[in-house]
């Protein structure tokens, strides 16, 4: 048509780009704090931190209503099944955050009570070391968690959350 530059008009991209960019900017986080690392994450919350500047500020506390779990503490052996049933609560897609040495291998607690890693029931994405990790740091695992959204391809995360229940049933 005349007239009508298509630079200036259209658009193209990917499936994937758009709505990976759409799920980035929009984690809607579930806290699952035991101990001394769910006080990081509520400094991480607050206005020093804010946290909503990622787009992620509207906290939920129904796994149903969040897609990015937190995992901020110890997890005992027998909190490890209402760790799994929360994750398996929660709808496609959903992204896991091991935050602090206790959640990513039971860190100091070596005993027989004490889950070694949470990876042992759910897929993680993202380990944030520390003891406690500072919100900084709490801050820079969600940004990779981000970056490793923006990479995903639709297909790709469901293959992610199959082999993972794939390798937890070869176990049992
Ligand atoms: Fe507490 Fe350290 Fe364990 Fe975090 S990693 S829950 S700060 S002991």
């Amino acid at each position: 048509m005349a007239g009508i530059n298509l630079d200036d008009t259209v658009m193209t991209t990917r499936l994937d780009a758009v709505v990976n960019w759409a799920r980035k900017n929009s984690l809607w986080p579930l806290p699952f704090g035991t101990a001394c690392c769910a006080i990081e994450f509520m400094s991480m919350m607050a206005s020093r931190y804010d946290f909503s500047r990622f787009g992620a500020e509207a906290l939920r506390f129904s796994p149903r209503q969040s897609d990015m779990l937190l995992v901020l503490g110890t997890i005992t052996n027998k909190q490890a099944p209402i760790l799994r049933q929360v994750y398996a609560q929660m709808a496609e897609p959903k992204w896991v955050v091991s935050v602090g040495v206790c959640a990513s291998s039971g860190g100091m607690y070596r005993t027989y009570a004490t889950l070694q890693g949470i990876d042992r029931v759910v897929p993680v994405d993202v380990y944030v070391p520390g003891c406690p990790p500072r919100p900084e740091s709490i801050i820079f695992g969600a940004m990779q968690l981000q970056k490793k959204i923006e990479k995903e391809t639709l297909q790709g995360r469901r293959e992610h959350i199959e082999q993972f229940y794939a390798s937890m049933d070869r176990q049992e």
